[in-house]
């Protein structure tokens, strides 16, 4: 499975100051939650969520539904570091802990932790899947200025009444695949036609590609959402607030869309 973001990661960058290497780190997760979820045809939300001690103090991504993705950095404002280009995954959120969690749209939800003790992302994901889920598992990640190109191969389990003579088969097909797969450059599979690559890369293996699918950048706020957010807040605290500012003005940090409070709706209690 592959997927290529190039206006969608645009749009979730737009407008925010993050470094480069910060938006790539946000790339490249949003590329990770779309290829999970499609991997598993899953229609609720899949979401991959950091926290760390290092320049990056939070990093999310989330794919809704197989095609609607949303995501956001958080810089470490209360300790900030500098950022370098060439920071690696583990250099830019430090000592961390990340959850991959998914929402099943009967309300229910799945977590995993995802260790992050290695450089990259994907060498985390690749170590999770072979921990967690027993499912062997290899991935790449490329980045351009303006694309992202993800890359995931899956082995899958082999028959339940498998001969040892098949289950030594299938490992040693297994091996051989990943170490093809593993002599794509740097650089390479965003550079490249896909499919192009693939022929390269397996040229004595029938490749079938589906239909690529759109993806868009998507948000789930809306002012329901963001009047229930205010109400957790106490009302004097609120009434203060909108005193204060002639009302109120929530931002949502994802899609930038602004939802305006007038200082009568606050002060009569009335927020909608
Ligand atoms: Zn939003």
């Amino acid at each position: 499975m592959w997927v290529r973001l190039n206006s969608v990661w645009a749009d979730a960058i737009h407008g925010r100051p993050y470094p480069d290497a910060a938006k790539r780190l946000l790339g490249e997760m949003m590329a990770t939650v779309v290829l999970i979820s499609n991997n598993i045809k899953h229609d609720g939300g899949v979401t991959l969520h950091a926290v760390g001690d290092g320049p990056i103090k939070t990093a999310f991504a989330e794919c809704q539904g197989q095609e609607a993705l949303r995501g956001i950095v958080r810089l470490n404002e209360d300790d900030p570091q500098p950022i370098h280009e060439a920071m690696n995954f583990k250099e830019l959120i430090g000592s961390s802990r990340m959850a991959l969690t998914m929402q099943f749209k009967n309300g229910e939800s799945y977590q995993g932790l995802v260790s992050t003790e290695h450089e990259m992302l994907e060498q985390n994901m690749e170590h999770y899947f072979e921990n967690s889920e027993q499912l062997n598992t290899t991935f790449a990640l490329d980045t351009s200025t303006e694309e992202i190109t993800g890359c995931f191969l899956q082995r899958l389990p082999s028959a339940d009444l498998a001969s040892d003579l098949t289950l030594a088969q299938d490992e040693a097909e297994w091996v051989r695949l990943v170490s093809l797969f593993r002599t794509i450059h740097p650089g390479e599979l965003g550079s490249k036609d896909i499919e192009a690559l693939l022929r390269d890369l397996f040229p004595n293996d029938s490749i079938r590609l589906d239909h690529p699918k759109e993806l868009r950048f998507e948000c789930s706020c809306d002012r329901e959402r963001c009047s229930k957010a205010l109400k957790t807040i106490s009302s004097d605290e609120l009434r203060e607030l909108a005193d204060e500012n002639g009302g109120i003005q929530v931002t949502c940090e994802f899609c930038g869309t602004r939802y305006d409070y007038l200082a009568e709706e606050i002060s009569a209690g009335f927020i909608t």
